[in-house]
């Protein structure tokens, strides 16, 4: 599933194309939304934005379309008046302007008010989203010292969307391993040192990422790897998928862990067991 820095930049491909242009044309597959088509016709797209695996496409008069990739679903932007090839089924579609922008597959897609907004239950439960709301370092370090969160293996918290909108399961590991924290530890065994640098990295990271196209390897790193000779999939990931692989760091081989029904990469030396400012080598 594609986390919350590749919908964010789905966000500003379909922005680019339609933000600011009134909206000339619009289709919905399902029954439940046909009317749509008429009613937004005309209006303004206020914004395109993102929270957490889900996109807010914001129309004049406060209506908002809620569109959830899940697994499958995939933007295109086009001219107006194409098509892109594909065999994939057309959920959603926006022209504007010149341009077109057009969701397949999905299948959570509604139509939001404001109340409906506040009262959707995904959008309800939804942490703060580091890429469209921007807490800062001492709002998510607090927030991990909060009786719901501070009793839960960070490796599971992270992926909880409650948490914090956008993680997924390359950025929890990456984000662990920058902070030098087993993902089996909890927010209530880490110090306050290392619960604000776990913050910090939550943020770093999915920046980066988002900045990268996905490569959460800092800039620095990677341009030795690729001096060298790298490919991407060899210059992506400090711990992600490298399971036997030797530490970035420390050499050490880097091991694989169930944790929230998924696999976490970590390393044994740079991440340990017990907790240790010493420890720290990102
Ligand atoms: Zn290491």
């Amino acid at each position: 599933m594609p986390e919350g820095p590749e919908i964010r930049r789905a966000a500003d491909r379909v922005a680019a194309a339609i933000e600011g242009k009134t909206a000339t044309e619009l289709f919905f597959a399902f029954e439940q939304l046909k009317h749509f088509e008429k009613e937004l016709s005309g209006r303004r797209v206020k914004q395109v934005t993102s929270r957490g695996k889900a996109m807010l496409t914001r129309f004049e008069g406060d209506l908002t379309v809620y569109t959830h990739n899940q697994l499958y679903g995939r933007w295109y932007v086009m001219r107006s008046g194409r098509l892109p090839r594909t065999r994939r089924q057309l959920r959603f579609a926006v022209t504007a302007g010149d341009r077109r922008a057009l969701l397949y597959s999905a299948s959570e897609i509604d139509v939001l008010d404001a109340e409906a907004e506040r009262r959707h239950p995904f959008l309800r439960r939804l942490g703060p989203d580091v890429l469209s709301q921007a807490p800062g370092v001492d709002d998510l370090a607090s927030r991990l010292d909060e009786k719901r969160f501070r009793g839960r293996q960070l490796g599971a918290l992270l992926l909880d969307q409650g948490f914090v909108a956008g993680l997924g399961n390359y950025l929890r590991a990456e984000i662990l391993f920058e902070a030098g924290i087993h993902p089996r530890r909890k927010a209530a065994e880490c110090s306050g040192g290392e619960r604000r640098r776990l913050a910090g990295r939550i943020i770093a990271v999915t920046k980066r990422t988002y900045r990268t196209r996905g490569v959460t390897l800092p800039p620095s790193r990677v341009a030795g790897l690729k001096a060298a000779g790298a490919r991407r999939p060899d210059y992506r990931f400090w711990v992600y998928g490298r399971s036997n692989a030797a530490c970035r760091v420390c050499a050490q081989a880097l091991k694989v862990v169930g944790i929230g029904g998924r696999k976490c990469y970590w390393c044994p030396s740079c991440q340990p067991r017990e907790g240790s400012e010493r420890n720290r080598k990102v």
